[in-house]
């Protein structure tokens, strides 16, 4: 008895001794691989070598910080796509063009898959840009909504969205018509009909939204582009809110001053006619070349979006007149579109000339047409974009292969921030 237990101490003191041992040996091997790893990525030319990119990624499927060395695919959670583990999309992925836009946490480049050769807009967002303004519920309703919406005609399509330490990423169409902004300012103003032709591709995407109780919030000349073809294209979902019932409201304050409505510069809770009301402003800014309550002065401008009663010069016909009344009343109760949302706009004597199953079906032919000789063809996007370099940062940065604690608190922020498409997706 006294025997046994002595021997299975003694295997217990041994078997403790190994573990010990070998735990520390690991640990030691541990710090030893992230310091060569870490010596390795700092040289940007060697972290993009194929074969160093392949060594990295080797742990990918290990949920331990092996996760943040190259792209990581975390599952999305979502039962509405088939995620087959052959599939991988990362940084190093596409070929980063030109730079062709800037919104407020990072950059949009043109980006072509080295692969298949396909143009894409890949947006790339700065971590510690978002969570610095604490921004990541917009950018992960940005995510969600784009995923929501890939099937609309007018709404921007989300390919793909991965993640790396340092950066997200949202693989997006390329739309290389330009912005409706840029036009708009280069024509001053547009004639009613092709007013009428934008505002309704606008209110037929917005009315799509509202359907899946989603309120645009942001709708503004900058986040409208045309495509090649000159039919609109919404972008820009990171002021989206999601979950808004028909006649649910929220309150966060959000918005470009020009464009607010005044239910939100009051800081009142607002629902989804807040829409309707951008529509109306960027409508007039078609119709009259400036915005409703225009001012220099910004304090002067709050005052007139609240107090100032709406004055239309006649230069515009009175169904245009009637329904910038109905879509610019101050009081959300009574504004167009507050109680039967898009319908309301969809029979206004405005839009009697458009058949709407013409124009979702895109058999309108659209009154421009950018003229853009190829996917390159880079001439109605700002050249303070499309001349700066592209940083090669961007395909991957030393950053973004560094374990540091805020990485992991970056990560754990944006967890199931991944997407890739079905299978039998064609696109790429
Ligand atoms: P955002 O961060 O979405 O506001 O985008 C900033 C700017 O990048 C926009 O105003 C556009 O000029 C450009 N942009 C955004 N998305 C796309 C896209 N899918 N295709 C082409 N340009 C885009």
């Amino acid at each position: 008895m006294a025997v046994t237990e002595t021997a299975s101490d003694f295997t217990y003191s041994k078997m403790r001794g190994i573990v010990v041992f070998l735990t520390a040996f690991i640990k030691q091997r541990k710090i030893g691989l992230n310091d060569f790893i870490q010596k390795l990525v700092s040289n940007p030319q060697i972290c993009q070598h194929p074969d160093v990119c392949v060594f990295l990624q080797i742990d990918q499927n290990q949920p331990d910080e092996t996760e943040a060395y190259c792209n990581s695919r975390t599952s999305l959670d979502s039962e509405e796509f088939d995620l087959s583990s052959s599939y991988s999309v990362k940084p190093s992925d596409f070929d980063y063009l030109r730079i062709i836009g800037k919104g407020s946490f990072g950059k949009v480049l043109l980006a072509k898959h080295k692969e298949t050769e396909k143009y894409f807009a890949v947006k790339v967002l700065q971590k510690k840009n978002i969570l610095k303004k604490k921004e990541q519920k917009h950018i992960m309703a940005e995510r969600s909504v784009l995923l929501k919406n890939m099937k609309h005609p007018f709404l921007v399509g989300l390919h793909y969205s991965f993640q790396t330490t340092a950066k997200l990423y949202f693989v997006l169409d390329y739309v290389n018509g330009g912005e409706l902004f840029y036009h708009l300012q280069r024509e001053h103003v547009f004639l009613e009909p092709r007013a009428r032709f934008y505002a309704a591709e606008i209110a037929s995407a917005l009315g799509y939204l509202h359907a899946l109780h989603i309120v645009y919030r942001d709708l503004k000349p900058e986040n409208i582009l045309l495509d090649s073809q000159g039919h609109i294209v919404l972008t820009d979902f990171g002021l989206c809110k999601e979950g808004v019932e028909p006649n649910g409201t929220t309150s966060t304050f959000c918005g470009t001053p020009e464009y607010l409505a005044p239910e939100v510069l009051e800081k009142q809770a607002y629902d989804r006619t807040v829409d309707w009301w951008c529509l109306g402003t960027v409508l007039y800014e078609m119709l009259y070349g400036l915005p409703p309550f225009y001012s220099r002065n910004t304090a002067e401008m709050y005052n007139n979006i609240l107090n100032k009663p709406l004055q239309l010069k006649p230069y515009v016909s009175n169904s245009a007149q009637e329904l910038l009344e109905g879509l610019l009343q101050k009081d959300r109760v009574q504004r167009l579109g507050a109680k039967n949302d898009f319908l309301e706009l969809k029979f206004h004597s405005f839009f009697s000339p458009i058949n709407w199953d013409d124009l979702m079906a895109k058999k309108i032919a659209p009154p421009f047409v950018p003229t853009v000789s190829g996917p390159t063809d880079l001439q109605h996007f700002d050249p303070e974009f499309t001349q700066q370099p592209v940083p090669t940062s961007v395909a991957s940065s030393p950053e973004d292969f560094l374990i540091t604690a805020s990485a992991r608190e970056a990560a754990e922020a944006f967890l199931g921030f991944s997407y890739v498409p079905p299978v039998d997706d064609t696109c790429l």
